[in-house]
């Protein structure tokens, strides 16, 4: 059994707030030190269940967070960036399951840390039709590939947004979030112990959760938060201007769809101020 891990940061348990989650800021050195440690802990949890093989894709930022001598040698590493596929960059096929650790509810989420989608210039995305932010839109890069996210660790509101689009997806919250820059944390020990052991449950015994397959040509609409990063999203080719803030594009496939919108992110947060 081959498991692909996506690690993202701002879901990791005591992580906070910005000076965790942006680069430069005061706590990140131990921001990133915890988050290599939930992703030890999918990743050990992982073998426990009978994986014969981990990938782990650093999915923050420009993909240099988790500390490659400090993960589980066990693991092969996607690091750095740009990568087509992003915060799932190497997944295919021969995968049976995504799991995804360190994760956050989608933009505008009440009581959900340090939330958004990909950027904090985009309010809102739909693709095909319904309203995801990153663990739909990874949910449904896996599925391309069928792949289903079979588990997830996060904030409470990841959780709760992970269940509600993947019925049956196992979930594991290590922090409940007290508006979007604050949050009641469980220690990191108790928090790596739950990761590992739900980790080996998602694998010893994989739910029964379908791979989020959008099949066909799939629209994506993209919700800015300012009408100058619409007019950005807008000059990717085949792009629609919907309304003064929102752009949509009809992709070939969910794979296209997810080019393009991964090609938007990187265009409206070129703009340097409304
Ligand atoms: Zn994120």
């Amino acid at each position: 059994m081959k498991v692909f891990i996506s690690a993202d940061i701002e879901g990791v348990g005591a992580v906070a707030r910005h000076e965790h989650s942006r680069v430069d800021g005061r706590e990140y050195a131990v921001a990133r030190s915890r988050m290599t440690g939930e992703v030890n802990a999918a990743i050990a949890g992982a073998f426990d269940g009978g994986a014969t093989a981990v990938t782990v894709a650093d999915a923050h930022n420009v993909g240099l967070n988790l500390i490659p001598e400090e993960l589980d040698e066990r693991a092969l590493l996607v690091m750095g960036s740009p990568r087509p596929l992003s915060m799932v960059h190497g997944i295919d096929a021969t995968f049976d399951a995504l799991f995804c650790v360190g994760y956050h509810a989608m933009a505008a989420t009440r009581d959900a840390s340090i939330v958004h989608t990909f950027t904090g210039r985009i309010q809102e995305v739909h693709l095909g039709g319904v309203r995801i932010g990153e663990i739909g839109l990874n949910a449904a890069l896996a599925g391309a590939f069928g792949v289903p996210l079979t588990f997830l660790a996060g904030d409470g509101a990841a959780c709760r947004e992970a269940e509600a689009l993947l019925p049956g997806v196992r979930t594991l919250s290590v922090k409940e979030g007290i508006g979007s820059y604050a949050a009641v944390c469980q220690h990191p020990t108790r928090a790596r112990a739950a990761i590992r052991a739900a980790a080996k449950e998602a694998a010893a015994n994989p739910p029964a959760v379908k791979p989020l397959v959008l099949s066909g040509e799939v629209e994506l609409v993209v919700r800015c938060t300012t009408a100058s990063g619409a007019d950005r999203a807008g000059m990717i080719p085949r792009t629609r201007r919907l309304d003064d803030l929102t752009v949509s594009y009809r992709g070939a496939d969910v794979i296209e769809a997810f080019m393009a919108f991964n090609a938007m992110t990187c265009l409206v947060e070129l703009v340097p101020f409304i």
